[in-house]
């Protein structure tokens, strides 16, 4: 069978090619899936058959150059890019929005009262903005996705018979895949090996009940959804684990195949776009009625039907605010990258809103608020009690104390050791974690006094596990001794957990005696409040009775041998960050499965506790006994939550959102994705994380660090600052620009602006002025302020009352030089050129005004944001061309304006300036 490629593609094309297939001398029968492209027949052949079929090994997987030329025949395992007839909608969906609707029309009746110019340049504002728009739109969906790439998924696999974790872009055909729970699904496999597999295919099916998993072989046929022996890249592993041979990747997975990419359509919606697009919705109402109201008012007076509609039609291009859409779009774009590069990747973009609202932000502790880099720094036996001395996970050390630790600290230490899956190696001289710290830690005291790793597996070979489970708070494994060829149990796990598993207790002289549960838990108690995290280790030794190894069999056959008790510092960004969202109004809680005093400790140092107030730190015990009234106050009393399960986070969160908080929540577990989801922001890890948590969540934190979620919280604010700044900036150009032609039309006068000079005023502003506010820095004491209540509307009271304020400046303005101009001897495209340039210049001078909200202009530092400096001069050039250029005066009907009119301009523009400021000063009270 040499020369076949493996892999579906290969399958499928001997498939095609006969009825039947010989696979080393097992004859697979292919005529169901022959003829059909997608054909599936691995689920129907038995493992040994889809083994050589794909030309691998179920037990070392594929060779590292074999892995490398498939890679290069198949390419990296990655979803194509959506496109082809997306492109189209795309483009049409730019120009799918009432207020361009209206501009269109507008073009259209333009051209046929045979005002071609005007009409022209209508619809090529309509074009450019449906360009603009659509660049806008495609440049923040890339944004996105790349964002999303950043947060890259690993994948295990088995290659040259090692365990390596491997980006999962290099996955190929007849890769040995390892599961485990929490995991993302990389690529369609075929079951080999599975251990109580679940698998949560809703990604694919819709389905969100879990589907056990099973090896054998199916009837050829089976429906998709009932393969059971396959899982299918882009789903989540709910529980256990196991191990399949990757029968497709890429475009070629199931999900390749029905094309099932990220929702991007929706994914550029937030709450507040969508308010915006309501309210551009009423707007458009608004104008077309008054819209018609002027010409039927034009008409009946008797005036001229071409000048009438013309009135009509500036009055609807003026009022409507063009720009606002990309400029939204573009500055939630912007958010989202300055947020990446504080290390916060934003999933989904809504998210950024709601961090500005943030008022609860629930933590977990262990490599959030702390750094999870554990040493274990104390050791206790029933009998002793010791010290150990070294730092990080270098082996170097020793355990001093006075008592005698003998045989309970070795099985102490064993136990630590044996029951363990993480591997510490030497690799340049630095001493290197793979794995749970937590055992990281256990492994490395172990070595400490002498003992290796290595030789402890093979003493002992290990022949089951029960793995650790945050609700189920500690692991265990079955061994057996070569020495005598009889079983041994490992165990360690939450102290009360481990105690109340335990029969006895071991003393140094290796003797059973019965348990004091009491002292083992004052010990405990007393190092948690060293602020250390602490495990109890025990076993069922080797001469002890034989109950079977399952979580039933287990609970009173073991032995207590001691505790281990190791340091894992607060990060030190942790206490700044955490005093920030103090003054920022945001409460910080700390969600934990660990030791009460533990958790408490920890906290006391972060400040998040203070002394006054004893009641702060709650466990999910006094969480159940809770009576149901009080549970809320008590909830949203407490600093911090220990020893709380999954299902109990859910619930705090819950109870907090009833509270009315906006509540962001950190998770890394599988069993943490419910509550991720029920969050207002569910955070995720990007290193310590599974990818279940990731996929549940709204924010991913690349370096898993509490700072970060503080940062982000104040990019989110930022944005939405800059938002409302832009609104505020262009809203009052739309009102005034509609005035002017409304009090034109009521008082029977000349136009003093023509649609087209309108649309030049909106569209240059928008993108030279008005966008430059989206890269407006952070307004200090931005984390001074309390959270922006959602249900605020964006727009206070007196922000409205200046951007009407603004509104009559610009009719005065405009109004004032207009006439001075035509009844001084100026004719009408003159006077019309001294009109535009006095909004354009009022704008101006409000753009630097509008950089706060709250504080004078003159406050910022005129050179805080070059990119509106680069954009005012632009936009002076602008005026300049349109104001002195020959063909712009033919196509706008301006025409060149002397100097003593650019005073009386600028004299408006000055007089604006200071009235906003004086605003500014007496109504200090904007938000
Ligand atoms: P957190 O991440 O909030 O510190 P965990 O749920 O990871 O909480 O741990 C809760 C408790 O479970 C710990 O205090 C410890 O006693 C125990 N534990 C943690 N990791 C392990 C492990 N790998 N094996 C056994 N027990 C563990
Ligand atoms: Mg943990």
């Amino acid at each position: 069978m040499s020369g076949r490629p493996p892999g579906r593609k290969a399958a499928t094309r001997v498939g095609g090619a006969g009825p039947v297939l010989f696979v080393g001398g097992v004859t697979v029968t292919l005529e169901q899936s022959a003829g059909t492209s997608r054909s599936d027949e691995h689920h129907g052949m038995s493992t040994h058959e889809v083994v050589l079929l794909l030309e691998t090994d179920p037990q070392r997987g594929l060779s590292d150059a074999e892995a490398a030329r498939r890679l290069d025949r198949y390419g990296p395992n990655v979803l194509p890019a959506a496109g082809g007839g997306g492109l189209l909608r795309r483009i049409l969906r730019q120009f799918h929005n009432p207020l361009i609707y209206v501009l269109i029309a507008a073009g259209v009746v333009t051209a046929v009262l045979g005002e071609y110019v005007d009409s022209a340049v209508i619809l090529a504002v309509v074009l450019i903005n449906a360009g603009i728009g659509y660049a806008q739109e495609s440049r923040a969906e890339a944004a996105l996705d790349s964002l999303r790439s950043m947060v890259r998924t690993e994948a295990r696999v088995i290659r040259d018979g090692e365990l390596r974790a491997i980006s999962s872009d290099d996955l190929v055909p007849g890769d040995l895949v390892v599961l485990e729970a929490g995991d993302k699904v990389p690529v369609d496999l075929r079951l080999v090996r599975l251990a109580e597999l679940r698998v949560d295919e809703s990604a694919l099916t819709g389905e969100s009940v879990p589907v056990d998993k099973l090896e054998a072989e199916l009837p050829v046929g089976t429906p998709v959804a009932d393969r059971r022996n396959m899982v299918w890249s882009g789903t989540l592993v709910a529980a256990g684990g196991g191990a399949g041979i990757a029968v497709a990747t890429g475009a070629e997975t199931e999900l390749g195949q029905i094309h099932r990419l990220v929702g991007a359509a929706e994914a550029l919606a937030t709450p507040l776009t969508r308010k915006l697009a309501r309210f551009s919705k009423v707007l458009t109402v608004i104008i077309l009625v008054l819209a018609a109201v002027t010409f039927a008012v034009g008409l009946l007076r008797g005036q001229d039907v071409v000048e009438t509609f013309t009135a009509a039609v500036a009055l609807a291009v003026g009022a409507i605010p063009e720009g606002l859409p990309a400029a939204v779009t573009i500055t939630l774009a912007i958010g989202v990258t300055r947020m990446a590069r504080r290390r916060a990747v934003i999933r989904r973009l809504p998210a950024i809103e709601t961090l500005g609202s943030t008022t609860v932000v629930c933590s977990d502790k262990t490599g959030t608020l702390t750094e999870n880099q554990m040493t274990v720094r104390a050791l206790w036996t029933p009998d002793a009690e010791f010290e150990v001395t070294g730092a990080g996970y270098r082996p170097d050390g020793e355990v001093r104390g006075d008592g005698r630790g003998g045989d309970a600290l070795r099985w102490s230490l064993l136990a630590g050791a044996g029951c363990n899956d993480a591997r510490v190696r030497e690799q340049d001289g630095e001493w290197l974690l793979a794995g749970d710290p937590t055992e990281g830690a256990m492994q490395v005291v172990a070595a400490k006094v002498g003992i290796d790793h290595g030789r402890l597996s093979a003493d002992y070979p290990r022949r089951d596990t029960i793995p650790f489970d945050s609700k189920r708070q500690y692991m265990a494994t079955l061994h057996d001794e070569r020495a005598t060829g009889r079983t041994v149990v490992l165990a360690k796990g939450g102290v009360e957990r481990i105690v109340s598993m335990c029969r006895g207790e071991m003393g140094a002289d290796g003797q059973i005696r019965p348990l004091r549960a009491d002292a083992a838990l004052r010990a405990a108690e007393e190092l948690a409040g060293r602020g250390l995290r602490v495990l109890a280790t025990a076993v069922r030794p080797p001469d002890g009775p034989d109950d079977g190894f399952d979580e039933v069999a287990l609970p009173g056959t073991l032995v207590l041998t001691g505790l281990q008790a190791m340091l894992d510092p607060p990060r030190s960004a942790a206490a700044p960050a955490v005093r920030a969202c103090h003054s920022a109004g945001i409460n910080v809680k700390m969600i934990t499965g660990d030791h009460a005093a533990t958790a408490g400790a920890i906290a006391g140092q972060l400040g998040l506790l203070d002394a006054e107030r004893p009641d702060r730190v709650v466990t999910g015990t006094d969480l159940e006994e809770l009576p149901a009234e009080g549970f809320g106050e008590a909830v949203d009393r407490a600093a911090v939550f220990a020893r709380v399960s999954p299902e109990q986070k859910l619930r705090l969160v819950e109870t907090l959102q009833q509270r009315g908080h906006v509540v962001a929540v950190t998770g890394d577990g599988v069993n943490d994705a419910p509550a991720l989801r029920q969050a207002n922001i569910g955070i995720a890890m990007a290193r310590s994380g599974t990818e279940v948590a990731k996929e549940a969540a709204d924010m991913v934190l690349t370096d898993d660090d509490f700072a970060t979620i503080e940062a982000a919280v104040e990019e989110g604010r930022g944005v939405f600052d800059n938002i409302t700044k832009f609104i505020v900036w262009t809203l009052p150009t739309n009102l005034g620009e509609g005035l002017v032609v409304l009090v034109a039309i009521v008082l029977g006068a000349t136009l003093p602006l023509l649609p087209t000079q309108i649309l030049w005023i909106n569209m240059t502003t928008a993108v030279l002025l008005g966008l430059m506010l989206a890269f407006e820095p952070k307004e200090r004491g931005i984390m001074r302020r309390p959270p922006r209540d959602p249900a605020r509307p964006l727009l206070t009271g007196a922000l409205v009352i200046r951007i009407v304020l603004v509104a009559t400046l610009l009719v005065a303005g405009a109004w004032w030089v207009f006439q001075w101009e035509y009844s001084n001897g100026a004719d009408v495209a003159q006077a019309r050129t001294a009109a535009m340039n006095v909004f354009v210049v009022v704008e101006t001078f409000y753009l630097f005004s509008c950089r706060s909200l709250t504080r004078s202009a003159w406050r910022l530092g005129f050179f805080t944001n070059r990119l509106l400096l680069l954009g005012v001069a632009a936009q002076a050039l602008c005026q300049l061309a349109i104001t002195y250029l020959p063909p712009m005066n033919t196509i706008f009907g301006t025409a060149p304006i002397g100097p003593d009119v650019w005073l009386r301009i600028l004299a408006v523009g000055a007089v604006s300036a200071v009235v906003v400021a004086i605003d500014k000063r007496l109504r200090h009270d904007l938000g």
